[in-house]
């Protein structure tokens, strides 16, 4: 149907959830012919305070993704920081890991920004070509997977539309309802933690280095934000988060000295804290009936290595341009062989991913002496060893991750 519009509602591809994951897929197909819908069911002003000052550590891969997308300039501009160091270290022992940008020859290992900036960015570009109908406030109905065409209704604004298209995206996030609708089954569990977040102002500039101390209870990273703040993500048994999350700032804040230790110095509470649920989840297969998943609706992550937004973005570049690759072929972009091309560019990376958070998750929780001393020998060999510390840069920058797509290389589709 591409750019030649047959009826208002039929589309060549509808993205319900415009979270970061689905405006960046429709971002992407911005400058090609096809006709994209991206139903949201949450109004931008609707945003939680809390969610609203949420950050994501952006890979160096991803950086070069939002570059293919057109939109790293703008997400630069905004209260953006670079990543120049990171330094990892365990609470119980001596070892640790320092990391600098500079070792594998770049300027930053990643950048910290604002969730808000990211997606205001990728709206806008969504708003630049004719080619993207955004559908909020919307709720989609019913979904109907036919043999040529998803159907989709949806009530937005108090009247009822009907959306058509070839494939349909489920990128509405970890409970995604339309990957429960055509029935793929997740595996995974719940980590019994949840990831407190605040922004914190420390007394010492942070000089563009990230912290990330593993203690018993869960990982706790301090990572540089603009004008000399942090961004802390402290995961724990969800009880001790939501005793956490009722002290008072002060006493708050105490907690948290206790916890990371004099290396900022004094840390004050800046912010609102909240806390969110933690999950290993990944979906069976990626795409059904003429549905595909992408993001935290495919799979979920623990945020230690804070990958999950990283992961998505992937997908959304992956995806897109199977479907451009697919529409220029002159292929049906729905069905199962083309949409088995996107999960075997993704899926292998993201399994990867998981099962490395996991077990890095399991390494550091762990409680006893063997644990702890495999633990502090192992950050000592890694700080030592120069190729193999360079392999897990270029795997945490997202780097290891990158197919050979143009978004991938920072090109546009087209
Ligand atoms: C504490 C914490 C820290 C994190 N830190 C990082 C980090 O530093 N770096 C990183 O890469 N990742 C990080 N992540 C992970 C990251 O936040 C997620 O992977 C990312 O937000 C997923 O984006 P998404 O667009 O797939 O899903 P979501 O952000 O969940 O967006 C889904 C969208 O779909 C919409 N929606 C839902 N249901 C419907 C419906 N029925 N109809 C229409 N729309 C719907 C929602 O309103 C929302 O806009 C962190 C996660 C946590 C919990």
């Amino acid at each position: 149907m591409s750019g030649d519009r047959q009826q208002a509602d039929d589309y060549d591809l509808i993205v319900v959830g415009g979270g970061m994951v689905g405006a960046a897929i429709a971002a992407a197909l911005a400058p090609t012919p096809l006709w994209v819908a991206v139903v949201e069911a949450r109004a931008p002003e609707a945003q939680p305070a809390s969610d609203g000052r949420r950050v994501s550590a952006l890979t160096a891969g991803s950086v070069r993704i939002l570059k293919g997308l057109g939109v790293w300039q703008t997400v630069a501009a905004g209260d953006t920081e670079p990543i120049r160091a990171m330094t990892v270290w365990d609470g119980d022992q001596a070892g640790g890991v320092n990391f600098e940008a500079g070792e594998v020859g770049l300027e930053a290992l990643g950048a910290l920004a604002p969730n808000g900036t990211i997606a205001a960015a990728l709206h806008g570009a969504t708003r630049e070509g004719a080619h993207v109908d955004w559908f909020c406030p919307a709720r989609w109905t019913t979904l109907e997977p036919g043999d040529e065409a998803v159907t989709l209704n949806l009530t937005t604004e108090g009247s009822e539309r009907t959306l058509r298209a070839p494939l349909a995206v489920a990128a509405d996030g970890r409970d995604s309802a339309v990957r429960q609708e055509v029935g793929i089954a997740t595996g995974g569990w719940d980590y019994g933690q949840s990831g407190l977040v605040a922004e914190i102002r420390p007394q010492r500039p942070h000089r563009g280095r990230a912290f990330q101390r593993f203690l018993r209870g869960g990982p706790l990273a301090l990572l540089p934000l603009s004008e000399g703040r942090c961004s802390m993500v402290w995961s724990l048994p969800t009880s001790r988060a939501e005793g956490l999350l009722d002290l008072e700032d002060a006493a708050f804040g105490r907690r948290l000295q206790q916890a990371f230790g004099p290396d900022l110095g004094e840390l004050t509470v800046a912010g609102p804290r909240a806390a969110f649920p933690l999950r290993l989840q990944h979906a069976r297969a990626y795409a059904r009936n003429r549905v595909a998943l992408a993001g935290d609706a495919a799979h979920a992550v623990h945020p230690l290595a804070g990958l999950g937004l990283n992961l998505g973005l992937r997908d959304a570049a992956a995806l897109a341009e199977t479907v451009a690759e697919a529409h220029l072929a002159g292929e049906d972009w729905g069905e199962t062989a083309v949409l088995g091309r996107y999960q075997r560019r993704r899926m292998p990376d993201n399994l990867l991913v998981s099962a490395y958070t996991d077990g890095f998750h399991r390494l550091f929780g762990g409680d006893s002496e063997a644990l702890a001393t495999l633990r502090s020998l192992g950050m000592n060999l890694v700080d030592r060893a120069g190729p193999l510390k360079h392999l897990l840069m270029r795997q945490g920058m997202g780097l290891a991750g990158l197919g050979r797509g143009r978004l991938e290389r920072g090109e546009p589709l087209a």
